[in-house]
């Protein structure tokens, strides 16, 4: 438990998106989604992005230059799943101290363990599906407040 010095020391916290790697930004490892491109592209002036993924320390290089090929943000911001813990217990205990340490305003996955541990965090989460990737990151993007190339403002 947070200490009522080291609350006030984080106060006003940073906002942050919490966010899935496989299946929610990407397919087949390095196959970009393009919603989600447009929008983390369009979220980092305001919002911080950390990513919680069951990947291992292994794929950082790859991971690493996934996110500056699409010029994506949160490149310092990668927790990779580690090997002596579950992909469960790895994204709740990432997740729960993420929510701790900045207002985070989303968490957004694909699978039944982003949404659980979401959950667990005590975090909003949006669940990204099949065929249906674009109405996720829209939604992401309403929570940032963020809009996109091409939106009414305000609409
Ligand atoms: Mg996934």
């Amino acid at each position: 438990m947070e200490s009522f010095q080291e609350a006030a020391r984080n106060w006003p916290r940073t906002r942050a998106l919490i966010c899935d790697i496989d299946e929610t930004i990407c397919t087949q490892f390095d196959q970009p989604i393009a919603a989600a491109i447009a929008v983390l592209r369009q979220l980092h002036r305001s919002v911080e992005v950390h990513y919680v993924t069951a990947r291992p320390e292994a794929s950082r290089l790859h991971t690493m230059n996934f996110l500056g090929d699409h010029s994506l943000p949160g490149g310092d911001n990668l927790y990779f799943c580690p090997l002596s813990k579950s992909t469960r217990a790895h994204k709740i205990e990432v997740m729960t101290r993420l929510a701790r340490q900045y207002a985070v305003i989303a968490s957004i996955g694909d699978a039944d363990e982003d949404e659980h541990a979401s959950q667990t965090a005590g975090v909003v989460s949006v669940r990204v599906r099949d065929g249906a990737e674009a109405a996720a990151w829209a939604e992401v993007a309403r929570l940032a407040g963020i809009s996109l190339p091409g939106e009414e403002a305000g609409g």
